[in-house]
């Protein structure tokens, strides 16, 4: 039997949650990927269904009343949401999950699943690295990356609010950083409840 868990990433826009991610996922591919909904355009490099599902505003708003998301939130002017039968349908086969959300929806899925979440925040080495990165990626206007650098200094007040933070500087130390997290809080998880059941 698994006790599966839901690992939250959030950071800055350009802190590396994809990347980090999309590493992970090479490596485990287990743990499985919430594809989150948004009605942000696609950019270069997305694939609807693989990196978003891509839906209208109205789209969106129904889903809202329709209660089909576990946590919801308007990120730089757009709607974002993770799709809550995923997680569900996730959990019930005892998949751990990972997703990538705003410090927002963090919050969000910490309090409606309690003891199951387990909250990362992912930080750049420093200002000068972070808008490099934002930049270099060449996927986001001018105007956007001064909406995201504005955003994310708001952001980064809140990184106390998580469970775990990691240093993006070299990517395969944060890569094994976060392998630790998460292969550590899997192997406590198993153990509280088998001896929970063994009582
Ligand atoms: P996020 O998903 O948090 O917005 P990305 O994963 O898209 O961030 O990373 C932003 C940019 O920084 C990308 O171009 C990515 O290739 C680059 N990047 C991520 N991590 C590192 C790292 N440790 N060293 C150098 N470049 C990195
Ligand atoms: P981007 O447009 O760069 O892919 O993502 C912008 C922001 O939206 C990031 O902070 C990302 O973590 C967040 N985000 C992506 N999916 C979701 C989601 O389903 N819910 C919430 N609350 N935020 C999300």
């Amino acid at each position: 039997m698994n006790f599966p868990k839901l690992f939250v990433l959030s950071s800055v826009a350009g802190g590396g949650k994809s990347t980090l991610i999309q590493k992970l996922r090479e490596k485990h591919p287990e743990i499985l990927f919430s594809v989150s909904c948004t009605t942000r355009s696609p950019r270069p490099g997305d694939k609807e269904g693989i990196t978003y599902h891509f839906l209208s505003k109205e789209e969106f708003e129904k889903g809202i009343s329709e209660s089909a998301f576990l946590e919801w939130a308007l990120v730089h002017d757009q709607y974002y949401g993770t799709p809550a039968k995923f997680v569900e349908d996730a959990f019930s086969v005892g998949s751990s999950v990972i997703m990538d959300i705003d410090v927002q929806g963090a919050g969000i899925v910490r309090s409606k699943l309690p003891g199951k979440v387990v909250t990362i925040f992912i930080l750049p080495p420093n200002d000068a690295e972070w808008e490099r990165r934002l930049r270099g990626r060449g996927t986001d206007s001018e105007e956007n990356i001064v909406k995201r650098i504005k955003n994310g200094k708001l952001e980064l007040e809140r990184q106390n609010e998580f469970d775990h933070k990691i240093v993006n500087d070299d990517l395969d130390t944060a890569l094994e950083t976060l392998e630790k997290i998460i292969f550590s809080n899997l192997k406590e998880s198993q153990e509280t409840n088998f001896r929970n059941d063994s009582r």
